[in-house]
């Protein structure tokens, strides 16, 4: 089935007790057993709830992955996953990423014992020269939160496979909708479904989804384990979201791409980072690799942070907060926000400075997003 019929159906039927037709909030913490030893088909709900389970099939199916668990955010995902690797194990990461993943690595992961290595995975070279025997994951980001740098998945999982390394792609930005990294060979997809694939800005979530049977056992176990699952309400409501994935992606790809062309002829804008434009120093590979962009871009501000807090401060339909992928806009600051958990050499080494803002363009009328923008650089 194509993408937009498995977004409505993909792990959900009228539900056997009643015949509803949208899936239940099941919110209940036990299960009654059918007899002495004769448990159903769930018994606790850290170990299994149904409205998690629709969830679980229906991004698995988006992803084109045999299954999918859920979590109670984004990070809870990205912890249980990691709480694979122990002390001995060394681990490769792109050199830029989400500030909360950077944080997770170093001063969780590698705190443990775990040899954690930042590495630019732009570079196949030095991707080679870091794998080592005891390697045992590499990370991935596409593309990059804030830089928009993007990774050649396919080459990167190519090498890793080639040496028996696992790999993990982080598809946040892009959702299922124009990137699904394990049709190009990666192991496994993380989300924060907090973003796209819910949509608006109402729930804190993440997922996991992998096609490895050993994988998927070893997941699934340390989902129960850990207890780190979401509640059955953030699963309706994220079930709910996902249903119109495919054309609120559309609508935050063309609004994007709309105002990243107008920026890049501001005369107070110094450069967009968005991959496609053909000013992106890897728009081929964006072309070759990704259905479309999404709706999250940077760009730099002319001059520096104080050019930036005005515009920032003077946007009136644009949200100054954190996040991204919901249906309004959102604006921020990712050098005093998103990524001040990364130290200040480590974010300035990388690019990450005081003129750069990242905007997340929602699927409102793109002339009233362009409007506001024109209105608060004139106070600039
Ligand atoms: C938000 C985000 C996360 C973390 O997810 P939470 O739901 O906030 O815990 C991880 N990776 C990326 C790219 C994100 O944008």
């Amino acid at each position: 089935m194509e993408f937009r019929t498995l977004a409505i159906h993909a792990g959900q039927g009228p539900d056997p007790a009643y015949g509803a037709v949208m899936t239940p909030v099941y919110q209940t913490s036990t299960f009654a057993f059918k007899g002495v030893n004769q448990p159903g088909p769930f018994d606790y709900s850290r170990s299994g709830n149904p409205t998690r389970k629709a969830l679980e099939n229906c991004l698995a199916a988006l992803e084109g992955g045999a299954n999918g668990y859920v979590f109670a955010t984004g990070m809870a995902a990205e912890a249980t996953f990691l709480s694979i690797y122990g002390p001995g194990d060394h681990i490769i990461v792109h050199d830029d990423l989400y500030g909360g993943t950077y944080r997770l690595l170093v001063s969780v992961v590698k705190e443990k014992g775990v040899d954690v290595q930042f590495v630019n995975l732009r570079d196949e070279a030095a991707l080679i020269k870091a794998i080592r025997p005891n390697t045992k994951l590499i990370w991935i980001e596409t593309p990059t939160n804030p830089l928009m740098n993007l990774i050649d998945i396919e080459a990167v999982a190519k090498v890793a496979r080639a040496r028996g390394v696992t790999t993990i792609c982080d598809n946040t930005f892009l959702s299922p909708y124009f990137l699904r990294p394990l049709d190009y060979g990666v192991d496994v997809v993380m989300h924060s479904t907090t973003k796209y694939i819910n949509g608006h800005s109402d729930v804190v979530g993440g997922a996991l989804i992998v096609n490895d049977p050993a994988l998927a056992e070893k997941i699934g176990f340390l989902q129960n384990a850990m207890g780190t699952c979401p509640g059955p309400q953030d699963c309706f409501l994220v079930l709910r979201g996902v249903k119109t994935l495919a054309i609120r992606m559309e609508e935050h790809n063309k609004n994007a791409l709309a105002i990243a062309h107008w920026l890049e002829k501001h005369p107070k804008v110094a450069a967009v980072l968005h991959p496609g434009l053909e000013s992106h120093p890897q728009h081929a590979l964006a072309k070759k690799q990704l259905k479309g962009y999404g709706g999250t871009f940077s760009f730099r501000v002319k001059g520096g942070q104080e050019e930036a807090f005005r515009l920032l401060s003077s946007l009136k339909i644009f949200t100054l907060a954190e996040s991204l992928g919901g249906v309004e806009s959102l604006i921020e600051h990712p050098w005093t926000m998103t990524h001040i958990s990364m130290p200040e050499e480590v974010r300035r080494s990388i690019g990450i400075t005081g003129d750069l803002i990242r905007i997340s363009v929602g699927i409102e009328d793109a002339k009233d997003l362009i409007a506001d923008l024109e209105q608060a650089f004139r106070q600039v």
